[in-house]
């Protein structure tokens, strides 16, 4: 028995078998993460891995049985992966595994074409929360859907080939900076002055009128020839602007990974890999949520009752009561937290902080100002899951999201628990969060997923 307790870092723990899987399981992530910038991408990967993996299209009339694989697309965006166990739903629940596959980015205005200067822009609004001066002087690229008068889809997807143009919104020179250098961060830069560049080629036709907004008047001409869009379109489409980059390895040993929106890809994919890793005698349902970066509304969202309708259907497939099923169920609420950065000691308290490479990050709470607006596992859940985890040799730690009152925040932890499921937050430890790169370690992505096939197991 040891009296102390020490965090331990992966890394110095892992064999080398270990650490060759830890590196094996990441270069799967950095296939799915550059495939699923979006929530609507994240959800036609999953599609076509679940596929993969034998499962099929669900319905919420049809009687599950034991050995069924199931997806069940809500909407393009949220996705809801389950496979039913042997055990009775009633008295053993349904094995919950919920994270988000939105990430912060810049949303187009409903009217957001215009021309200026000899240049044609995109107008954007921006998508959770982001620092604004982290979106200039990057390379940005255009994914989404456009619906066409009569209902035709046209899937647009621009920046990520390296033949693809990118998208660019810029920055103000250093030399006439003056003046914007002396405002706080997070005035430096105007939210209305996140404009993307999209054209700069004027069609010139001999027409007066036509002349007026040449480069505006080519582009709509591009993207009709190209989409059969028309500049009404955009005001029935869903477009945004991602960092155009990829997945990348950093350091010269490469144990960690900078990539766009590991909030919280970095647990979708565990979460996926052990629902259709695991050989459980449990029923287990993975979600891929959206809208959490901005509150967990809507009919994608965590707050909608799209996840009771899913149990409800689970439990009447046996014959069960959906309300015994739900108390009897359990959740991992799987997102990140704020690792300890070294660069910013005060921003947390060091002895109750997650550190990159120490394994699955497990928040009891999160919150904000005296643990406002969160979830808060009980001591016998917290006791439960240190059993299921230590039992199975899963690296974890546990942490808090920064220091007292700096600041806070929240995740879908608190919206399952309101349904009377045990829940806590199983997460990875990121730096730079919300920024166009994030940074995780390799080793954390794959603690979470051993935390999770223990969790379903
Ligand atoms: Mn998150
Ligand atoms: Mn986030």
């Amino acid at each position: 028995m040891e009296l102390k307790y020490t965090r331990k870092n992966v890394y110095k723990e892992a064999d080398g078998k270990q650490l060759e899987e830890i590196y094996a399981f990441a270069e799967g992530y950095k296939a799915f993460l550059d495939a699923s910038k979006t929530e609507r991408d994240a959800s036609v990967t999953a599609k076509k891995l679940a596929e993969e993996n034998g499962f099929k299209p669900f319905s919420f009339s049809e009687k599950l049985k034991a050995g069924d694989k199931r997806y069940f697309i809500n909407r393009y965006k949220n996705v809801f992966l389950i496979k039913v166990g042997t055990e009775n739903v009633a008295k053993d629940g349904v094995r919950i595994m919920v994270a988000h596959v939105d990430s912060p980015r810049l949303d187009l205005k409903p009217n957001p074409l215009y021309e200026e200067a000899g240049l044609c822009y995109l107008k954007t609004h921006y998508y959770g929360g982001i620092k604004k001066y982290q979106w200039t002087a990057t390379p940005l690229a255009l994914h989404g859907v456009a619906v066409l008068r009569g209902g035709e889809r046209v899937e647009i997807c621009v920046g990520e080939d390296e033949n693809d143009p990118i998208f660019y919104i810029t920055d103000l020179l250093p030399h006439l900076a003056a003046e914007q250098s002396t405002k706080p961060l997070g005035k430096a830069i105007d939210g209305e002055s996140l404009n993307a560049v999209v054209g700069g080629l004027p069609a010139v036709d001999g027409d007066e009128e036509e002349n007026k907004e040449a480069v505006k008047n080519a582009i709509l001409k591009l993207l009709n020839k190209k989409y059969g869009i028309t500049e009404i379109d955009l005001q029935c489409s869903e477009l945004c602007f991602v960092p155009a980059g990829r997945a990348r390895d950093v350091g010269f040993d490469g144990a960690l990974i900078s990539a766009y929106g590991h909030d919280d890809k970095v647990c979708a994919y565990p979460e996926m890999k052990a629902i259709f890793d695991c050989n459980s005698p449990h029923t287990v349902v993975a979600v891929f949520a959206d809208k959490e970066e901005v509150g967990s509304v809507g009919n994608t969202g965590m707050q909608s009752k799209v996840i009771s309708d899913v149990i409800e259907t689970i439990a009447n497939s046996f014959n069960a009561n959906p309300i015994e099923v739900r108390y009897n169920s359990k959740c991992i609420s799987a997102d990140v937290t704020a690792g300890y950065d070294p660069a910013y000691p005060s921003a947390f308290e060091k002895r109750n902080s997650t550190f990159v490479s120490c394994g699955a990050a497990v928040s009891k709470y999160t919150g904000a100002r005296g643990k406002s607006s969160t979830n808060d596992a009980s001591a016998e859940f917290m006791g439960w899951i240190r059993d299921i985890f230590e039992d199975n040799g899963v690296f974890w730690q546990t942490g808090e999201l920064g220091a007292v009152d700096v600041g806070g925040g929240g995740t879908v932890a608190q919206f399952i628990s309101n349904l009377g499921i045990d829940t806590v937050d199983v997460g990875v430890p990121v730096l730079s969060m919300h920024a166009p790169y994030e940074l995780i370690s390799k080793a954390d992505v794959y603690a979470l997923y051993q935390a999770c096939l223990a969790f379903c197991k």
